[in-house]
């Protein structure tokens, strides 16, 4: 049997991952627009704030038990910036393009270009949850000036996966699963569910 879920993102990247991670496990993963939901505010300084925030947000509008994501880039020598405003970080265009330009730019005169992805999920089983399940996931890597790779979204092309020497954006969908922060998320919250 499956278990209807309403994804609180309409981010296309993160909803072909998280359903290749879910699809398994029984959930049916909806995106809040197809249901006609609008995207909530995210105006918290924290990730799981605003991930809450989220989830909530479709959870009530949909009937439905609802997971959230919010995600971002953290580097150390950029105080954690672009953070909780990677999505938006050179404006609110939302261009990957752009946003790697800006990282790119502002960590050119640093020594230091490690960077980490940081992940975490919310699952509400209705929009008063008083129990929400929360897990979280980490992946380093450094920032690289010349973009490499097809795959993946966002700041891939620029971040150095520790330890592996590619970029996101040269793994396979899979191996990307199964290393990121949001595939470790995964993993956590589902051990939580489970
Ligand atoms: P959110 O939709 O508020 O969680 O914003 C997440 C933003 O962080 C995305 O728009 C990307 O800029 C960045 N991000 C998060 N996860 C990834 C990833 O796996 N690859 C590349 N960029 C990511």
């Amino acid at each position: 049997m499956t278990q209807p879920l309403v994804l609180a993102s309409n981010n296309r990247g993160k909803l072909v991952e998280l359903s290749q991670l879910l699809s398994p496990l029984g959930f049916a993963l909806t995106a809040q627009g197809e249901l006609g939901i609008p995207e909530a505010d995210e105006p918290y300084p924290t990730f799981v704030e605003n991930a809450l925030a989220k989830a909530r947000h479709a959870a009530r509008l949909s009937g439905l038990p609802a997971l959230a994501d919010d995600s971002g880039l953290c580097v150390p020598a950029l105080g954690g910036a672009p953070g909780v405003l990677s999505a938006r970080y050179a404006g609110e265009s939302k261009s990957d393009a752009a946003n790697n330009a800006k990282l790119v730019r502002e960590l050119a005169a640093h020594v230091d270009q490690s960077a980490y992805y940081y992940c975490v999920l919310v699952f509400v089983r209705h929009a008063d949850d008083p129990q929400p399940v929360i897990a979280d996931g980490r992946w380093l890597g450094d920032i690289v000036a010349a973009p490499r790779g097809q795959g993946g979204f966002g700041y891939d092309p620029h971040f150095v996966v520790r330890g592996l020497g590619k970029t996101a954006a040269e793994l396979p969908a899979e191996e990307k699963n199964r290393l990121s922060h949001r595939g470790q998320a995964l993993r956590a919250l589902i051990d939580k569910l489970t």
